[in-house]
């Protein structure tokens, strides 16, 4: 468990959950810098379909290998516990957190399982993500379960990742993940 006192520049080993080889490109390049030891945890069943889950997790697992970082899994496919977890919040502002919870909660209780320091993860990155949100339920989980959130607001490298992504010439999604934001995403202007 971490001091009280520590802070974002101690070193530490984080669990880092990752939402997508994108993203963690340039975090995981941050923390590294910051001499982080690091592992990714994938856990998303927020993904849908199961073809671009499997897309994306395929991604993830080419990039850790690339870089060296080992990386964690639940590879069951639930999608169920995404609409369970969302289920009565699904519109576009209540959702979002629901799923924090449940992908962030799941990757800190691995992390203290595991001994880890601190978890955190990759959304830290996105402008399109609700930064304030992610961040609060990042601190909940943190008083909850009993290990630290490392905190990071990281989109000003959002674009450097994005850079990086291409570079790379990795698979570059264009919704957030699940049902609904791709019909937010790719819906008809309405009339
Ligand atoms: S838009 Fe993204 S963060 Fe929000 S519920 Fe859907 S997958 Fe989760």
């Amino acid at each position: 468990m971490p001091s009280p006192s520590s802070g974002p520049n101690d070193m530490a080993s984080v669990l880092i959950h990752a939402c997508c080889a994108p993203c963690a490109t340039y975090t995981v390049e941050h923390f590294r810098k910051e001499r982080h030891e690091l592992a990714g945890y994938w856990f998303n069943p927020n993904i849908h379909p199961l073809s671009e889950h499997a897309l994306r997790l395929q991604t993830l697992i080419d990039f850790a290998r690339d870089v060296g970082m080992p990386l964690e899994m639940t590879p069951d496919y639930k999608i169920e516990d995404y609409f369970q977890a969302v289920a009565g919040h699904e519109g576009q502002e209540a959702r979002c957190r629901y799923c924090y919870l449940l992908r962030l909660g799941q990757a800190a209780g691995f992390a203290r399982e595991k001994g880890f320091d601190a978890f955190t993860t990759t959304l830290l990155i996105s402008p399109y993500q609700k930064h304030d949100v992610l961040k609060q339920t990042g601190e909940e989980i943190q008083a909850k379960v009993g290990i630290r959130f490392l905190y990071e607001d990281l989109r000003p490298g959002y674009h450097e990742s994005r850079k990086m992504a291409r570079e790379l010439n990795f698979y570059r999604q264009r919704y957030c993940g699940c049902i609904f934001s791709h019909a937010e995403r790719f819906s008809f202007p309405k009339k």
